[in-house]
């Protein structure tokens, strides 16, 4: 007897060379059988799935689930958008595991810690013996590995380098929003970014985001950074679909404290000032991250600044600054071998209101500029690859039973299911617990937080090793 039978849907998994109309039967948390017919009697539950997409659960590995970012109601929007396994790219760990402990909608997480000034390390330009012990206590305590925050907290060129060397070193996963004191977050922050890593494995971060036309026009700038991205080594990388961005609201002495809130707000072609940012809130081009019922929504206007100022500045908050062509181009381009360029498709979304990879990527399929696989493997996939997990981002016989249903004519998730448990049905989140992907010396920490570890071996993953699609 089966626990759970999908019955009649239209299934896309590329890994298995499958895309067409499936039964597939779940056992134990994982699938047991998939064929073009399987008896509803076999089965203890039964999901009538027809007319819908049958596909493997999305694969986020870059999204926000920290109390900074909405935490509290991140993993239900995951939940809801069809994502099943994602990975924080900020952290704190400690912050990240509480809130997946007390908020959890029965997905997966990892966690990068992020590598601040005045939290990880004392300054911007932190020694290899305090990189190497801040990074070692992170992984001690959870975390998959770290994240240099370029954009917001930015630390010089050669603490970025030695941040790359010493995570390889420990076999952490690294990752980097590029920027440093001496380069923005923008295509000369993506050059300087490539030249540091040298031939370590590098996660950069939000390849689109880059090419908002601070150096030249944005379609300019998409084509230089497929022309590096192309030639270089040892490198993971994704870009969103999103128009809007997800920054810091803060000011201190009248000025915004993240770089990317000030480039913003010159973008938008407002003074880079909190007189500026109160403007551009009021006039609808800040849009602050409130938390309404089970969510975060975008508000805009005389109330949205009275909650940013009610909260002393601190909110996130989002701005329309990713051109089209930029996102349209880092999505589709491949290699001369037809190799995706970017790897995976993300949102940096969770607590951010830009969970889009299903409703903006399935647009991107009826456009024809991804294949349905193509766009399975950009989603799912490879990003599972990346991470390390063979039995997720696929459903052959034995995977992980980690499924969205959608429906592609909406855009829109209606079923997400996790290790066999419907976690989302219909706009209800049903799941609860979190699982934590972490690294083996992460284990105990994770199990002392309360939460169920999944233990990956970044050695063997797509990381580490090549992971092409
Ligand atoms: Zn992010």
């Amino acid at each position: 007897m089966y626990d759970l039978l999908l019955k009649g849907g239209h299934v896309v998994d590329p890994a298995n060379n499958r895309n067409g109309r499936f039964d597939i039967a779940i056992r134990d948390g994982r699938i047991a059988r998939i064929s073009p017919d399987i008896a509803r009697s076999e089965a203890a539950e039964v999901l009538d799935v027809s007319g819908l997409l049958v596909l493997p659960g999305l694969v986020d590995i870059h999204v926000h689930a920290s109390s900074e970012f909405q935490g509290p109601v991140a993993h239900r929007m995951l939940a809801l958008a069809g994502v099943t396994t994602a990975m924080d790219m900020a952290g704190p760990i400690d912050d990240v595991l509480a809130i997946a402990r007390e908020h959890g909608a029965g997905i997966n997480l990892a966690c990068l810690n992020r590598v601040k000034p005045g939290e990880m390390v004392d300054s911007a330009d932190p020694s290899a013996k305090e990189l190497r012990d801040g990074i070692a206590a992170a992984l001690d305590r959870g975390a998959l590995g770290v994240k240099i925050m370029g954009g917001h907290f930015p630390l010089t060129p050669e603490a970025n380098g030695r941040v790359f060397e010493i995570a390889n070193e420990l076999g952490a996963w690294a990752a980097i929003h590029c920027g440093s004191t001496e380069n923005r977050s923008d295509l000369t922050g993506l050059r300087e970014a490539l030249d540091l890593k040298g031939r370590n494995h590098v996660h950069i971060a939000h390849i689109n985001s880059y090419c908002r036309g601070a150096v030249k026009d944005p379609q300019l700038e998409a084509i230089q950074a497929i022309e590096w991205l192309t030639e270089a080594e040892n490198l993971v990388t994704e870009s969103y679909l999103a128009v809007i961005n997800g920054t810091s609201g803060i000011c201190i002495d009248g000025i915004p404290e993240s770089d990317r809130t000030r480039a913003c707000l010159q973008q938008g072609g407002y003074p880079a000032t909190e007189e500026g940012l109160r403007r551009a809130i009021l006039e609808g081009f800040g849009r602050v991250n409130v938390i309404e019922g089970d969510r975060a929504v975008l508000r805009t206007g005389p109330e949205a600044v009275a909650v940013w100022e009610a909260a002393g500045t601190n909110v996130g908050i989002s701005f329309p600054v990713n051109p089209p062509m930029p996102r349209l181009m880092l999505a589709a381009a491949r290699d001369r071998a037809g190799r995706f360029v970017v790897d995976a498709l993300a949102t940096d979304g969770g607590g951010i209101p830009r969970n889009f990879t299903i409703s903006a990527g399935l647009r991107l399929v009826e456009l024809e500029v991804l294949t349905m696989a193509d766009f399975v493997l950009k989603a799912c996939t490879v990003p599972a690859r990346l991470l390390g997990l063979t039995a997720k981002g696929h459903l052959g016989e034995g995977a992980d039973a980690d499924v969205a249903v959608v429906d592609a004519a909406a855009a829109e998730v209606r079923t997400t299911i996790a290790a066999g448990q419907v976690v989302a049905h219909h706009g209800v989140v049903t799941g609860r617990s979190t699982r934590i992907i972490t690294l083996e010396r992460g284990r105990k920490a994770v199990e002392a937080a309360g939460l169920q570890p999944i233990v990956t071996d970044l050695a063997e993953s797509g990381f580490y090793k090549p992971h092409t699609a």
